[in-house]
């Protein structure tokens, strides 16, 4: 099945017992048994739940993956990954990351004696220069969040395997529609399914796509044994969200293409980093790695002023200020003083990202109603 088609119905078919096409919210804790052990492979809803089970099987069928798991947030699924690490062990990470994966990281994960080197990765032959025997995960997101870098998938995907390291990629900012790192060479796919996955502003989860049946068994004992797992409204609000993956994604490339292009031309602007520009330093591999440049765009003005920005944002009528990014809604986000509030600044300015840059989530309005909402913000 192509992608469009296994949006639509994968994970997801008509129950047995009434042939609703949905699959019904299973909202139970238990399910009876006959005698014990007699049941039918449903015993606790931590460890199975036929509404999560029909997400998991759509997340892993859009990743090309075998296996799906979800988690009660991004940050359960990231925190699940590091589990499978013991203290000793070393972590590469790109050094421009969501803000909650560097502070679980660095503020959690450090305290259990796992060691992460935060590295520059758009020139992926630099990984090779901090791999050594304790090295078991290479972590990456690309696009990067918010600085937008583009990570060559398969150049780490050659590195982890001649070395025998996990790799994993955070998906999130493409989505599945744009980018499948696993046909790319990744081991472990990663989602904030909060994001594009459910689409709609009304949902924190989290999922994991993997092939190993190694990895499958080790992770889903975790996602038991931790508990961190998604409940089933949540589940069934993400098996209608990713009904229209496709669609939304479609059209927020297309309104993200003419925000950035709208915003290249802007006199205030300095910078604008959005992957579909030719000028972007990786845009060839960008190119081949994702089916469009998605809808997530940053920039900065030609002062770095925190204050001005500040004022912009509080003009938006159309862009939403908050926090999160991938719902049908345009939104602004300060990354600075909000999702990566928690990077010291010298961190932050290292790799550009300055007070005044402005993240910005294209929504699926009309695109001339969101740049007529920037002109009048901006001025
Ligand atoms: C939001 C986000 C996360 C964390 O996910 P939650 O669902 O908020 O826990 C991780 N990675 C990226 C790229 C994100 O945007």
């Amino acid at each position: 099945m192509r992608f469009d088609t296994k949006a639509v119905h994968a994970g997801v078919t008509p129950d047995p017992s009434t042939g609703a096409i949905m699959t019904p919210i299973f909202q139970t804790s238990t399910y009876v048994q006959q005698s014990p052990g007699n049941h039918k492979g449903f015993e606790y809803s931590r460890t199975q739940n036929p509404t999560r089970f029909a997400l998991q099987d759509s997340i892993a069928a859009l990743e090309n993956a075998r296996y799906g798991l979800v988690f009660g947030s991004g940050l359960a699924a990231i925190d699940a990954v590091i589990k499978l690490l013991k203290p000793g062990d070393e972590v590469i990470s790109a050094n421009d990351l969501y803000g909650g994966t560097y502070r679980i990281f660095t503020k959690v994960f450090e305290n259990f004696g796992i060691k992460f080197h935060f590295i520059g990765m758009e020139d992926v032959a630099n990984i090779e220069n901090y791999v050594n025997d304790n090295t078991k995960l290479i972590w990456l997101e690309t696009p990067t969040n918010p600085m937008m870098n583009i990570v060559d998938i398969k150049g780490a995907a050659a590195i982890a395997k001649k070395h025998n390291i996990i790799l994993g990629v955070d998906n999130t900012f493409a989505s599945p529609a744009l980018q499948n790192p696993m046909d790319l060479g990744a081991d472990i796919v990663m989602h904030s399914v909060t994001k594009y996955l459910g689409g709609h502003s009304d949902v924190v989860m989290g999922a994991l796509a993997m092939n190993s049946d190694v990895l499958y068994q080790r992770l889903a004992f975790i996602q038991n044994s931790c508990g961190a797992v998604a409940g089933p409204q949540d589940c069934f609000l993400v098996l209608r969200g990713i009904k229209t993956l496709h669609l939304r994604m479609q059209r927020h490339c297309e309104n993200g293409e003419k925000v950035a292009r709208y915003l290249a031309e802007h006199p205030k602007v300095n910078k604008v980093y959005w992957p579909g520009f030719e000028s972007h330093p990786n845009h060839a591999i960008a190119k081949e790695q994702m089916r469009g440049f998605g809808g997530m765009i940053s920039f900065t003005f030609h002062e770095d002023d925190m204050q001005q920005s500040f004022r912009v944002m509080e003009r938006f009528k159309v862009f939403a200020l908050a926090e999160s990014l991938g719902g049908v809604e345009s939104m602004a986000n300060h990354p600075a003083t909000m999702t990566h509030g928690a990077i010291p600044r010298e961190e932050r300015m290292k790799v550009g990202l300055l007070d005044s840059l402005i993240r910005l989530s294209v929504g699926i309005e009309d695109a001339d109603d969101l740049i007529a909402d920037l002109e009048q913000a901006i001025g």
